[in-house]
């Protein structure tokens, strides 16, 4: 049986997938570095190699980012590249695409990471450590390998399997959003970032915003002559914090498992320039969550007000009321009919592979599942190894367990999807 020959397939070459994960850790393909452009330009090598049809192409960085539908990025990039690899169904069933982003996030604060290279793709008996390893290379990993897998072993698909790498998921999507632009489209779409092998039809959203709060300068020794813009964003912090918690009082029934399904974070504050003048303008960026099914504008006109409130609750900033500009990653919820096939053919495939059922959730984070879903109407979930918790945080790190389920698993979904000739 073709599914019994691909699971030995995989089985004979763990020890190359995990140490393939290794390898890709070991590339520090940071949101808009260098080495984004780069691993890109191995992976293509990689699915001629796999004697893949490919489409490789560089992403029209001006034309792309003026669209008016465009996600938005959070980095500069003077160069972007599309990856897509096909293998051609023999026959006219339904195509299926594996998408898997390569960019990571910065290694952040290396204190955090207690003396280990936040690049090392260290492996130990267990785990394979490093920045992107959990987020999500281990899940590219594993699609590599599942269409490496039916490749060689020449398993006839009735339909098409499809391989996209992606960049610039981290900070918006621009990478999905470039091959559904470029015409790329599947009847089912998986993206493997991390769920721990659990399933997930659904996304929040999360959408970046800068708020800005003026003040007015002095000298520090004087300061009741001057407005610190630090003291004025206060109670807009505490109107936040309200809303926060006035948006989580109902979740939907896919979030039930999250404390905070949609939270609002400030994850960057900036005010002043000197430690004896009363600061005069204060930047705080920071993320909105999405509710599933609810309108992006709707969670922008709630933020807003929100800030409107507050400001009219102070004599300073009512008459210089901050102001909130949505910048960056703007990423809508997303969420696939729970009845698509595609749902079940992951979980029946995952049972055959695990022995055990898996749950059924929504993100909390953003994912390029909104795009995919939303403008290229392509049914999507996400199954994928590795713990989110341990995603964008010091000493990333994935089960290699995990790894080589989810490589067994893509396989058997490609070949349940796409059935054989
Ligand atoms: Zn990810």
């Amino acid at each position: 049986m073709w599914q019994d020959r691909v699971l030995d397939y995989i089985d004979e070459h763990a020890t190359e997938i995990v140490t393939d994960l290794a390898v890709l850790v070991r590339m520090p393909s940071v949101s808009g570095s260098d080495t984004e452009i780069e691993i890109q330009h191995v992976l293509s090598d990689r699915m001629i190699t796999m004697a893949l049809d490919l489409d490789t192409w560089q992403i029209p960085l001006d034309e792309t980012l003026a669209e008016p539908d465009f996600p938005g990025v959070e980095v500069d990039r003077s160069e972007a590249w599309g990856v897509v690899g096909r293998v051609a169904g023999r026959g006219d069933g339904p195509s299926l695409m594996l998408n898997a982003h390569v960019d990571v996030v910065p290694p952040g604060d290396m204190i955090s990471w207690e003396g280990a290279d936040p690049f090392s793709g260290r492996v130990t008996a267990d785990t394979v450590e490093g920045r992107g390893a959990c987020d999500m290379k281990a899940g590219l990993v594993a699609s590599l390998w599942a269409v490496r897998g039916l490749t060689e072993l020449k398993v006839p698909l009735r339909g098409d399997l499809v391989l996209a790498t992606v960049v610039g998921e981290e900070d918006g999507g621009l990478g999905t959003y470039a091959l559904l632009r470029r015409g790329w489209r599947a009847d089912a779409c998986v993206i493997p970032e991390p769920t721990s092998l659990d399933i997930a039809p659904a996304t929040a959203g999360a959408l970046t915003f800068r708020i800005t709060v003026p003040g007015a300068a002095t000298h520090a020794s004087r300061r009741l002559s001057g407005i610190s813009a630090i003291e004025k964003f206060i109670p807009i912090f505490a109107a936040l914090r309200h809303l926060e918690k006035q948006r989580n009082a109902i979740k939907h029934p896919l979030a039930a498992r999250w404390e905070l399904p949609i939270p609002i974070e400030i994850g960057k504050i900036s005010a002043g320039d000197w430690a004896s003048s009363v600061p005069d303008t204060l930047h705080a960026d920071g993320r909105i969550g999405v509710a599933i099914g609810e309108d992006i504008s709707t969670a922008r006109r709630a933020l807003e007000e929100a800030v409107g409130a507050a400001c009219q609750d102070d004599g300073w900033l009512r008459a210089h009321p901050a102001t909130v500009k949505w910048w960056g990653g703007q990423f809508a919820s997303g969420i696939t009919e729970l009845d698509s096939p595609i749902i079940s053919t992951v979980q029946r495939c995952h049972a055959e592979v695990t022995g055990s059922p898996q749950t059924m959730w929504a993100t909390p984070y953003g994912s390029d599942l909104r795009l995919m879903q939303g403008i290229g109407a392509v049914p999507t979930i996400h199954y994928g190894p590795g713990d989110a918790e341990r995603a964008h945080s010091p000493r990333e790190s994935v089960s290699i367990n995990e790894l080589l389920t989810a490589t067994r698993a893509l396989a058997l979904i490609a070949i349940d999807h796409c059935g054989l000739t």
